[in-house]
């Protein structure tokens, strides 16, 4: 199947996941017509996080099934939906992994809606945007400007969100490491580098090319997660999904240091002795995001001159991206473009 030929807008296509662990599958359907309250989007450029690849390996418990995976969508409004204000058609928006809340449990209450009871997410629990087409809550989409490119865009709508709001709980660390230098650390090494703080940044043992990344982007020192930097860390983000940093993180921040996990999913963290822990320590989790988060960001990445370094993969080519995500093989970001 020819993945550039344009489709009326009646029909889209997308690549779907029908069974946890099973390959993405190319599927064309009538357009679905936003409900009151959506927008239809025409998708230009989707992103592929690591999300996604827990969402396909079925390490997320009861996703959507079939579901369309992809929640960093950058893409032009087709149809608006009844009752929606703010948008007209062919305005450029983002749509993040938060797509949808109840509004009235208590975390919804308390400006905690990344915590919501009854969430909705795009691409795990409502369709995403690995496709031509797809529908959104327009309260939780983002207008975008027009002076980005799409696909340099996309990354910004969960690595940069959720990166940012990682961040944020690292507090005021003058002293960051970031382990696993995939997409988010690569677009949070340049906001810290940019607000004067200085970035160590731990790769697998050996990768040489993402620490010269790293690097490039303003890290001031690049090394192996085993290796103690050559200054204590205020604090840490651990984005990669491997529970024995935790304990290497524990040992490398310094008295009141902060670890903070990125991902929503990670391997079991093994034992550790008590004293890593000791002397304040702390260690949390971040989950999802609000979209006062995304606001802030959105406004913050322009100013501190933020540049996702991509790599483009056709719609059709989903199945690449991911392995290749999966294998380590990308620098920067993945993002699909239709
Ligand atoms: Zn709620
Ligand atoms: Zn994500």
């Amino acid at each position: 199947m020819k993945s550039h030929q344009p489709l009326p807008i009646s029909m889209m296509r997308a690549m779907v996941l029908e069974r946890s662990g099973t390959p993405l599958v190319m599927r064309e359907s009538p357009a679905p017509s936003p409900a009151a309250g959506e927008i239809l989007i025409a998708v230009s450029a989707c992103g592929v996080c690591r999300t996604d690849l827990h969402v396909v390996d079925g390490e997320l418990p009861h996703p959507k099934l079939p579901v369309v995976p992809g929640h960093e969508i950058v893409g032009r409004v087709a149809s608006i939906g009844a009752g929606v204000t703010g948008f007209k058609i062919g305005q450029r928006v983002g749509v993040p992994w938060l797509g949808h809340t109840c509004g009235v449990c208590a975390y919804c209450r308390s400006d905690r809606e990344n915590l919501c009871d009854v969430p909705q997410f795009t691409g795990y629990t409502r369709d995403g945007g690995y496709a031509s087409h797809t529908v959104a809550d327009a309260t939780y989409c983002f207008q975008l400007g027009e002076s980005t490119d799409d696909a340099e865009t996309a990354p910004l709508l969960c690595a940069g969100l959720i990166g940012w709001r990682s961040y944020r709980m690292a507090g005021e660390a003058r002293a960051l490491g970031l382990y696993g230098f995939g997409a988010a650390a690569h677009i949070l090494t340049q906001v810290a580098a940019w607000q004067g703080r200085s970035v160590y940044a731990f790769t697998r043992t050996g990768d040489t090319a993402a620490q010269a990344f790293a690097r490039s982007l303003g890290a001031v020192w690049a090394g192996a997660s085993e290796d103690e930097p050559p200054e204590p860390l205020d604090a840490a983000i651990i984005f990669a999904p491997v529970g024995a940093l935790v304990p290497l993180a524990l040992k490398a921040v310094k008295k009141g240091g902060r670890i903070v996990c990125g991902g929503i999913h990670m391997s079991d963290i093994p034992r550790f002795p008590y004293r890593l822990l000791w002397e304040e320590r702390q260690l949390l989790s971040v989950a999802n995001l609000t979209r006062k988060d995304a606001r802030e960001f959105l406004e913050i990445a322009p100013r501190a001159g933020v540049k996702c370094d991509v790599t483009r993969y056709s719609l059709a080519a989903a199945n690449t991206a991911l392995s290749d995500l999966r294998e380590g093989r990308l620098q920067g970001a993945a993002v699909l473009v239709t």
